[in-house]
């Protein structure tokens, strides 16, 4: 059986350095906003070159952080319309409505999976205070275009940056092409904790003071509360398997970009569509690779009596959950196409290329 992830042989790669920063954190007796969490934070803004890494609790605080922290230095209100992906990951939507600011749900472009750029200005309007760009699937989305927009018309760009870790555009990196980023190392992200936990990156000074303060109750100094803020910081034990991975992730990343170009090579079934994308390679990190055919569910039905597992990011687009009935009549066909065809084939770092081998001649087998 050829797993979608095989998370523990993921980690048993790196077994001695974690299991050494595990007992080290553990028999220090210091396990909240410590030197663990520092040091990652230094390693991450430097890794981004970005001035401002601040970790925290998980991908969908440091995202709500942002926001949260532009409302309170009054950069953006309640009401105010923030551009996103219809095709995102809820996550994206949800640090939108959780600070009352107003999701305008933009198409992706067929090619990339990515906000089409082109249909951004479009839905500008005088309230529209940001454009939340997601680099889904590992894919970054950006240009001198999108740059130009958001000075035109004073918006920032906030990255969701929790798929696309180690990512290169013009020789910056994801997380570093914006105003600030949010970042996600949920275990099966490419850069994976072993639990909850996230970080932002940005390069406003006022920005990064204010969210390192909301995250720790509104605080600054122990018990003086400046804002009503929250609970959502990065565990010592969690920073400290974090430093452990990430020198490791730029070889990672390659071992998935390896992969990736054996199924963009070697994939020959004229009825799946394989990924393309307009940038540059090393702007993909494969977080997923994602296929897509008419004839999705069949062809996962047959990888599966292969033995080989898929997954599929992501089924219901957020305009059709529950959660967000309001905006279930909006008109986005492009987003519920690519939520009926899409398909994620197993990617890892740890993928033998026997697997790979197979998971290729399954599909241009059906
Ligand atoms: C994983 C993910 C998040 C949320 O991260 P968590 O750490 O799970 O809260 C946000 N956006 C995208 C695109 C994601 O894939």
């Amino acid at each position: 059986m050829i797993k979608f992830l095989d998370l523990q042989k993921v980690n048993l790669t790196h077994q001695q350095e974690i299991e050494n920063a595990l007992l080290q954190t553990f028999r220090s007796g210091w396990y909240l906003l410590g030197e663990k969490v520092k040091t990652f934070e230094q390693q991450l803004s430097t890794y981004c070159n970005v001035p401002h890494a601040i970790g925290v609790a998980n991908g969908l605080d440091a995202l709500r952080l942002i926001f949260r922290a532009y409302i309170e230095l009054g950069i953006m209100k309640e009401g105010d319309e923030v551009l996103v992906p219809a095709n995102t990951y809820i996550a994206s939507v949800l640090a939108i409505t959780d600070n009352k600011l107003v999701p305008v749900l933009v198409e992706p472009d067929l090619e990339t999976y990515n906000i089409d750029i082109a249909k951004i200005e479009e839905k500008i309007t005088p309230k529209t205070k940001a454009i939340l760009v997601v680099h889904l699937y590992g894919s970054i989305v950006f240009s001198e275009e999108l740059q130009k927009l958001s000075e035109k018309h004073n918006l920032k760009i906030v990255e969701d940056n929790a798929q696309a870790i180690g990512a290169v555009w013009n020789d910056k990196k994801s997380g570093s092409l914006g105003d600030a980023a949010g970042f996600s190392f949920y275990p099966g992200k490419n850069l994976g904790a072993l639990g909850d936990a996230g970080a932002v990156t940005c390069k406003d000074d006022s920005l990064a003071t204010c969210i390192r303060t909301l995250a720790n109750y509104g605080s600054q100094k122990k018990y003086v509360n400046q804002y009503q803020g929250y609970n959502s910081r990065l565990d010592e034990i969690q920073a400290a398997v974090l430093s452990v991975k990430l020198p490791h992730l730029d070889s990672e990343n390659q071992r998935r970009k390896d992969i990736a170009n054996r199924y963009l090579a070697e994939i020959s079934n004229t009825k799946v569509i394989l990924p393309g994308h307009k940038l540059d390679k090393n702007s993909h990190v494969y977080h997923l690779f994602v296929i897509r055919t008419e004839n999705r569910d069949t062809l996962q039905k047959h990888l599966e009596e292969n033995g080989i597992q898929t997954l599929i990011h992501y089924p219901i687009p957020p305009h059709h959950q529950e959660a967000y009935s309001d905006l279930k009549d909006l008109q986005l066909p492009i987003t519920e196409k690519i939520h009926n065809e899409v398909l994620s084939l197993p990617i890892s770092p740890v993928m033998t290329d026997d697997e790979v081998s197979a998971v290729i001649n399954s599909i241009n087998n059906f």
